[in-house]
């Protein structure tokens, strides 16, 4: 047996480990999952380049309580360690064995899908036990080893006669932490962090009804059978290919993230990208409500299926945390402030590839069923409205399909609406005057009035649509937005439009001068305003000037 003290820099690291570590005890088991889903990993990819001559099998992971004996087991047929690997990767603190091995098979091993990174993950088992101890028989030739640590720098190091490869993690559980020997709190837990993990997670049994044998009678009870309870689901779709899933399997997994959640949701973009960095994930539009109710199912982050935060703010953009889904990356640093998630570059990245993402789905649904795009307008407008209005990028794709409907139903592209009415809706600053109602029974009796002199008038009734508005008018070229019963809008003047006009510019002249000879010209002004096909040829008015003079 040998005795020795944990390499650490600081006289005793566990208190600090205790208290700094991680503000949240409860992520012990999510470490310790992960170090026996890398350990199970590594096997893996041993085995698939012949570097390990063991059967890999279809091995699994193990969560244990043992209530009476107040101890947590974690149980692996990972690859284990030889004692002098747990000398070198446990009792070198901070020294991440995981890194080592990306680093030794770098380049075979990356999309191995290995967790660790930090090298202190282990020793968050300290929140919560006041002992740990590792039985672990590696899958080479070497003995078994056993590793206890009572919460101090001293460990005993011995040969186990463990025999089956793989790890087990022993925890008694501290006196202040007995909450994780409840079977309620573990499965809690297993199901928030290590729901979508990729190695089967045992967590007890269940039964299972089999189909009753031929020739069973009717009141036979149907025989059962106790089965592992698996809890996680290891293949969730957003690690598949687009190309491999129905759309039907995305609804499905959109139950499967959100099981209380009963409305379907309106379409998904599947990410997937693997250079300049890495990022896969599946996002939902849910139906979004006019009131920008608080929502509390949101898009969980995930580093190699392992889950991490519900709270995306500095990873996506603003606008698109009313969306659902998961994000996985393997590139976003954790343990880190918000602050400086922010302006780290491969954020930065990841975050405008979202945002185009996000954009060009919408651009296609707008291309290929334009019929469907604006029977979701409604549900949808709040997340493009916001998008347009935060991010410059988003408004200049958003420009092309974002709605404007009128309130009879129709729906124009801001280009489309702008070639409606310029002929029609134009001030005397030569602006295009874009009117909209917020509300078609209130003001009613001015869009009647309206739409008899046959002007377009919108529909806008979102809660952000005046900012959006104000933007419009900023970043577009003569335009402005007016209410229908604001007062100027009689005065609307109807502009000619020479692409349209019947005549030529010489019979244009000589149209005028005809007309100024036969119209007395300081009783009337004579504009030749054609501005389409039904309309008069020109226009005889009486300018308010002129009709003072005559008084
Ligand atoms: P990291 O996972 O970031 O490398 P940890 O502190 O979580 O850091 O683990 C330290 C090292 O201990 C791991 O890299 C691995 O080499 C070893 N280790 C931990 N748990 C296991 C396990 N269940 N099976 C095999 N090796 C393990
Ligand atoms: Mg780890």
């Amino acid at each position: 047996m040998t005795k020795g003290n944990i390499n650490v820099s600081v006289e005793n690291i566990f208190p600090l480990i205790k208290k700094f570590l991680y503000s949240d005890h409860e992520i012990f088991l999510r470490e310790l999952i992960s170090n026996a889903t890398d350990a199970t990993l590594k096997l893996k990819h041993l085995t698939n380049i012949g570097e390990s001559k063991v059967e890999y099998g279809n091995p699994q992971i193990e969560v244990k309580i043992d209530k009476d004996a107040k101890k947590l087991h974690i149980i692996d047929q990972g690859l284990g360690m030889t004692a002098e690997e747990v000398e070198k990767y446990i009792n070198q603190v901070a020294f991440s064995g995981a890194e080592e091995f990306l680093d030794k098979y770098k380049d075979s091993a990356k999309d191995a899908g290995i967790i660790g990174h930090f090298g202190l993950g282990f020793y968050s088992a300290f929140m919560v036990a006041d002992k740990v101890e590792i039985i672990t028989k590696s899958h080479t030739d070497a003995p078994a080893a056993h590793w206890t640590c009572d919460g101090s720098p001293e460990f005993t190091l011995e040969e186990a006669d463990k025999t089956e490869r793989g790890t087990e993690i022993i925890l008694h559980i501290a006196e202040d932490s007995t909450e994780f020997l409840e079977e309620s709190r573990i499965r809690e837990l297993l199901l928030k962090y290590n729901k979508f993990m990729p190695v089967p997670i045992k967590f007890g049994t269940k039964t299972e009804t089999l189909p009753k044998p031929e020739g069973a009678k009717e009141d036979d009870p149907a025989p059962t059978k106790e089965v592992d309870n698996i809890i996680n689901n290891p293949n969730p779709a957003w690690t598949k290919q687009p190309a491999d899933l129905e759309a039907d399997d995305y609804k499905n997994f959109y139950r499967e993230l959100y099981p209380m959640q009963f409305e379907e949701p309106l379409f998904n973009i599947h990410l997937n990208v693997d250079y300049p960095f890495n990022l896969t994930g599946i996002l939902y539009f849910p139906k979004m409500s006019a009131d920008l109710q608080i929502q509390k199912d949101k898009i969980q982050l995930y580093q190699n299926q392992v889950f991490v935060t519900d709270n995306v703010e500095g990873i996506v953009p603003e606008f698109l945390t009313m969306l659902r889904g998961v994000i996985d990356s393997p590139d976003i640093p954790l343990n880190v402030s918000r602050s400086y998630l922010q302006a780290d570059g491969a954020v930065k990245k990841i975050s405008s590839y979202i945002t185009r993402k996000v954009a060009d789905k919408l651009k296609s649904l707008f291309n290929n069923n334009r019929e469907d795009f604006e029977a979701k307008w409604n549900d949808i407008k709040i997340v493009i409205e916001y998008g347009m209005l935060s991010e410059e990028k988003f408004f200049e794709k958003a420009d092309a399909f974002a709605l404007y409907p009128t309130v009879d139903g129709k729906y124009y592209t801001f280009e489309e609406l702008t070639n409606a009415i310029k002929a029609k809706q134009t001030d005397k600053d030569d602006k295009m005057v874009i009117l909209y109602a917020s509300d078609k029974d209130a003001q009613h009796a001015y869009i009647e009035a309206a739409k008899e002199k046959d002007y377009e008038v919108l529909l806008l009734d979102s809660p952000i649509v005046s900012h959006l508005m104000q933007k419009l008018e900023t970043t577009k070229e003569k335009i402005s937005f007016a209410r229908v019963d604001a007062d100027h809008i009689d005065n609307l003047i109807k502009k000619e439009d020479s692409s349209i006009s019947k005549l030529s510019e010489d019979e244009k002249t000589k149209l005028d001068e005809l007309l100024k000879e036969v119209i007395p010209s300081e009783k009337f002004m004579v504009q030749l305003e054609a501005m389409d096909s039904n309309a008069s040829p020109f226009m005889i008015t009486q300018p308010e000037f002129m009709r003072r003079m005559k008084e």
